[in-house]
C-alpha cells in the first residue's frame, strides 16, 4: 500500500517533526491481519533515526487526541465554516459550467434563426452541447451525493485537517514519548 494514496495520507502530513534530529517524520499505514479481519495501523516514523537505530515512532491517533485539546469553540466554529465554504465553492463551479453551456445553446439558436448556420448544422451542434450538459448534470449529482456521504462519515477528519493546516505550526515528537504542539502565531 502506498502512503501517497489520498485515503492513506495523514491529515497531519508534513506537520510532524522528530525532536532528536529535526527531520520531518514520514507517515505510514500498515494493515495487520487479526481475528476481526484487517486493522489499520497509522503511525509516523523518523527515517534517519531508524537508520541510526534510535527508533522514533508515534501513532497518528495519539497526535490527533492531543490536537483536540487545542481546539477551542472559536477555532472549531471557524474551521467548520471553512469546510462548508470549500464544499459550496466546488458545487458552484458545476453551476457556472452548466450556465455556460446554456448560453452556448442560446447562441446556436440565434445563429440558426439568423441563417448563419444550416438546420443540419444546428441540430448537430445542439446535440453535442446537450450531450456535454447532460454529462455534467449527472456528474454534479454524483458529486453532491458523494460529498454528503463523505462529509457525514468524515466530517471530523475534514475538520481536523483544516484545523491542522490553519492553526498548527509543528508537532514535535521525541523518541521518549513527549509530544510538543506548536501553534501558529495568528
Ligand atoms: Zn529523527
Amino acid at each position: 500500500m502506498s502512503s501517497e494514496n489520498s485515503k492513506n495520507k495523514s491529515i497531519l502530513a508534513k506537520k510532524v517533526f522528530c525532536k532528536e534530529c529535526g527531520r520531518t517524520m514520514v507517515h505510514r499505514v500498515e494493515f495487520k491481519k487479526n481475528k476481526k479481519g484487517t486493522s489499520e495501523y497509522r503511525a509516523f516514523h523518523c527515517q534517519l533515526c531508524k537508520e541510526r537505530q534510535t527508533y522514533n515512532n508515534v501513532k497518528e491517533k495519539k497526535l490527533i487526541e492531543m490536537l483536540h485539546q487545542y481546539m477551542d469553540k472559536s477555532k472549531l466554529d471557524l474551521t467548520e465554516k471553512i469546510s462548508e465554504k470549500t464544499f459550496k465553492e466546488k458545487t458552484k463551479n458545476y453551476d457556472l459550467e452548466i450556465a455556460r453551456l446554456d448560453k452556448e445553446l442560446q447562441i446556436l439558436y440565434e445563429k440558426y434563426k439568423g441563417s448563419e448556420i444550416t438546420k443540419a448544422e444546428y441540430i448537430k451542434q445542439k446535440s453535442e452541447v446537450n450531450h456535454k450538459k447532460l454529462a455534467l448534470v449527472e456528474e454534479q449529482k454524483d458529486y453532491e451525493q458523494n460529498q454528503i456521504v463523505r462529509s457525514e462519515e468524515n466530517k471530523e477528519k475534514d475538520i481536523l485537517k483544516i484545523f491542522a493546516q490553519k492553526y498548527v505550526e509543528k508537532i514535535i515528537v521525541s523518541r521518549f514519548g513527549d509530544v510538543e504542539i506548536e501553534m501558529k502565531k495568528l
